[in-house]
C-alpha cells in the first residue's frame, strides 16, 4: 500500500489514502466521521476547540494520564481541573465527577468540557460518565489515544463522546510513526476539524482566511501506512492479550504482584501490561525491579506520573489524587510490544523472579 502511495505520486498532504484511512477507521469504530490528523494531541486540541472550550474555561481531566490530555486544554487558554481515578479501573472516577458537577452547578461554574481517557487501553466507565455529561449538558471528549480496538459493553472506545481521539504515535497499538484521528458523529464537527487542520483556508481560488487555522493534516503517505496497520489491528490486539496472559501466568506465584484490574464492563486492548508491586510482600520496590531489568537490557517504565504531581501543573486545581498517586508509586509497565517473542517474555519474567524475596 505504501508503494502504491509512492507510485500514485501522492507524496503530498491529502490524497486517496487519507480518505480511505478515515473511512476505514470510522467504520471500525462505528462512527459517522473521522478526520486524519498529524497527532493525537492535534486531534485533542481541535476536539476541545470545536466543543467550544476557550480562554478562561475549566475542563475536567483525569490526573492519571499522559501530559498531552491536559496540554491540549492549556493550548486554548483553558484550565485543566485534575480529577482522581477509580482504583477499580484506573480511569476517571464517576463519583468524583458527580460531586464536582453538582457543586459547580450550584455555584454556576460548570466546566466547558469533560475529557475522559481510556488508560492503557481500558475504557473508562461510560454509562455513568455519559449520563452525567448529558444531564449537565457538558460536552464529553474521549481521549482514546491508547485504546484503539478496545470496547465498553460491546461498543468501540472512541465512540462515547462528542468527539473521540486516537493516536498513531510510534508506541501505540497501530502507528504511522506519528499521526492521529478525530472521530465524531457530527458532520459539522468533522467539517470544522478538516477546515481548521488545513490552515482554515476559505473556498476561494486565492488564499483567503477568516479563522485562525493549523497545519494539522496527516500526509497521504502516512495514511497509507495507517491503513496497512489498521488491517492488522485484530492480530495486534490478540497478541497483546496473549502477552498479558503470559505475564499473569508467569508471575502468578510471586507474592506482592498484582495486575491492572480488568473491569467486567469491557474488553481492553491490553496496549501495555501494567503490574503493581507491594514492596513489603515482594521484597523489592518497583524502582529496584526496573533497575534490575535495565541491567539486563530490558526496558520497563513507571506508569504515567499523575498530572497533579507534575511541576507543570503545580498550581492546577484538582479533586482527590491519592488513588492515582498510590498506583504510580507501585506500578510498572512491562515490555508489551506485539513483536516480542516467547523467549523474550520468558526472559522478562525470569528477571522479575530474581528480584523477589
Ligand atoms: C499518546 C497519547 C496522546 C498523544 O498522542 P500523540 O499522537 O503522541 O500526540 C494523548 N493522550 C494519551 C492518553 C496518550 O497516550
Amino acid at each position: 500500500m505504501l508503494l502504491e502511495a509512492f507510485d500514485s505520486n501522492w507524496i503530498a498532504p491529502l490524497g486517496p489514502d487519507v480518505d480511505a484511512f478515515e473511512r476505514e477507521l470510522a467504520e471500525r469504530v462505528g462512527v459517522g466521521h473521522a478526520v486524519a490528523l498529524s497527532s493525537g494531541t492535534a486531534a485533542l486540541h481541535l476536539a476541545l476547540l470545536l466543543a467550544g472550550v476557550g480562554a478562561g474555561d475549566d475542563v475536567l481531566v483525569p490526573s492519571f494520564t499522559f501530559v498531552a490530555t491536559a496540554s491540549a486544554v492549556c493550548y486554548l487558554g483553558a484550565r485543566p481541573v485534575l480529577v482522581d481515578c477509580s482504583a477499580s479501573n484506573w480511569n476517571l472516577d464517576p463519583a468524583l465527577i458527580a460531586t464536582e458537577l453538582k457543586d459547580r452547578a450550584r455555584r454556576g461554574t460548570l466546566p466547558a468540557a469533560v475529557v475522559t481517557v481510556d488508560l492503557y487501553g481500558q475504557a473508562a466507565d461510560y454509562e455513568p460518565l455519559v449520563a452525567l455529561c448529558t444531564d449537565y449538558e457538558i460536552p464529553l471528549i474521549e481521549d482514546a489515544a491508547e485504546a484503539l480496538g478496545a470496547s465498553y459493553k460491546g461498543r468501540a472506545t472512541g465512540s462515547f463522546g462528542l468527539a473521540g481521539v486516537f493516536s498513531f504515535n510510534g508506541n501505540k497499538i497501530i502507528t504511522t510513526s506519528g499521526g492521529g484521528m478525530l472521530v465524531t458523529e457530527s458532520a459539522e464537527m468533522a467539517e470544522g476539524a478538516r477546515h481548521l487542520a488545513t490552515q482554515a483556508r476559505d473556498p476561494f481560488p486565492h488564499y483567503q482566511h477568516s479563522a485562525l487555522g493549523f497545519n494539522y493534516r496527516l500526509s497521504n503517505l502516512l495514511a497509507a501506512l495507517g491503513r496497512a496497520q489498521l488491517h492488522s489491528l485484530d492480530d495486534r490486539v490478540a497478541r497483546r492479550r496473549q502477552i498479558n496472559g503470559f505475564y499473569r501466568e508467569a508471575l502468578s506465584g510471586l507474592p506482592g504482584v498484582t495486575f491492572m484490574p480488568v473491569a467486567s464492563y469491557g474488553e481492553p486492548n491490553h496496549w501495555l501490561t501494567c503490574i503493581l508491586i507491594d514492596p513489603e510482600a515482594f521484597g523489592a520496590d518497583r524502582e529496584a525491579i526496573r533497575l534490575v531489568l535495565e541491567a539486563v537490557d530490558i526496558e520497563s517504565r513507571p506508569l504515567w506520573k499523575p498530572l497533579h504531581l507534575q511541576p507543570l501543573f503545580a498550581d492546577a486545581p484538582g479533586l482527590g489524587g491519592a488513588v492515582c498517586a498510590g498506583i504510580f508509586e507501585r506500578g510498572l509497565c512491562l515490555p508489551s510490544g506485539s513483536a516480542l517473542s516467547e523467549s523474550d517474555l520468558a526472559r522478562v519474567a525470569e528477571a522479575i523472579h530474581t528480584c523477589a524475596r
